[in-house]
């Protein structure tokens, strides 16, 4: 399982680099597989971003059969991907029982956004998703309300699909309920592409009607604060 950053070469580590090259076949969501250039030799894959399950077992599959594959995901494979899917079906079938599985770790989302405005998640934070698609809205909900009570930083993912379109409007609401409207806010779009967009907001400014599944949201502390120049930190000392 190899991460590949949240754009293009740049932002790929060398071992990652390393490990695509040697690759006989590469597996993934069509618009990640197609980011990378193509090798004659290669044998790729783009899949829909729906069928985990069955493209963790396709990619278990021709490892069997003795190719050495790459399944590819944006940012890094742990995080909201593909590496459980594949480790959780290499342990629940005896037939893959001797495939060997590595995880090549990828820059995250969360820190390619966070770079393009300063330090905002300097200090404590947690690592969210809002999709409803695979967790019920109950869990978010919770687990928003327990990051916000705690004043943690919150990276959000997944804020929203083509059809989830209420939930970031949700979510905003409920964060409103412990923290300052003035929290300021990272909105990152794209980011690492051409079409990169990265706005400094506040909580109170987020407008969630603009939304897209692009977006990746740091949510700030009690702490943050917007520097003069527009960068964002959050500090790494917490006041007594
Ligand atoms: N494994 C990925 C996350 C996959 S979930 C990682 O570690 O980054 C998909 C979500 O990631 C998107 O909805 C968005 O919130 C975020 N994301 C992925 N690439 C991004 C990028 N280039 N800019 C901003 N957000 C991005």
């Amino acid at each position: 399982m190899v991460g590949l950053g949240p754009a293009g070469r740049d932002w790929l580590t060398p071992q990652a680099m390393a490990v695509l090259a040697a690759a006989d076949d590469i597996v993934g969501y069509a618009p990640y597989v197609d980011r990378l250039p193509r090798n004659p030799r290669q044998q790729r894959h783009g899949s829909d971003n729906r069928a985990e399950a069955q493209r963790a077992e396709f990619a278990l599959d021709l490892a069997l059969r003795g190719r050495r594959v790459a399944v590819v995901s944006s940012g890094d494979p742990g995080v909201f991907a593909m590496a459980s899917v594949v480790l959780e079906a290499a342990a629940g079938d005896e037939r893959f029982a001797d495939v060997p599985v590595d995880v090549v770790p990828g820059i995250t989302a969360a820190q390619a956004v966070a770079s393009q405005a300063g330090a905002p998640l300097g200090h404590d934070y947690v690592v969210l998703s809002l999709s409803d698609r695979l967790k019920p809205w109950e869990v978010i909900a919770r687990r928003l309300e327990a990051a916000a009570a705690g004043d943690f930083a919150i990276a959000i993912y997944n804020p929203a699909s083509a059809s989830r379109r209420q939930q970031l409007a949700d979510a905003r609401e409920l964060l409103l309920a412990h923290r300052d409207p003035g929290t300021p806010v990272v909105v990152g779009r794209a980011v690492g592409t051409s079409e990169q967009s990265v706005t400094v907001t506040t909580l109170d400014g987020l407008d969630p009607d603009q939304v897209d599944m692009q977006w990746l949201i740091n949510v700030g502390s009690s702490q943050t604060r917007i520097l003069r120049g527009g960068t964002v930190i959050t500090p790494r000392r917490y006041p007594d």
